[in-house]
């Protein structure tokens, strides 16, 4: 199964709510390549910093890295994990 699964998921990370949790990501920067237009309003991506929740990592599931966002469309791409654990 990829990580996230659902808009709600990344929400909570644009709400802040995982401000801590993304501290794994510390020394870790985002790809520098520009982000792809939207599949569905074909405006630019951005590109988010994503951390799974604090439950995941106490399962040893959690999941960090960067993926690409609409938050129009509310339409995200495939997770880079750049940290797991
Ligand atoms: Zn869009």
């Amino acid at each position: 199964m990829s990580t996230p699964t659902e808009w709600r998921d990344i929400q909570a990370v644009l709400d802040g709510e995982r401000d801590e949790l993304l501290r794994v990501l510390a020394g870790s920067d985002a790809p520098s390549e520009q982000p792809r237009p939207c599949p569905k309003c074909s405006e630019p991506m951005e590109w988010l910093a994503y951390v799974s929740d604090a439950e995941s990592w106490r399962n040893l599931a959690g999941r960090g890295g960067y993926l690409q966002i609409c938050r129009r469309c509310q339409v995200w791409t495939p997770l880079r994990v750049m940290v797991m654990g």
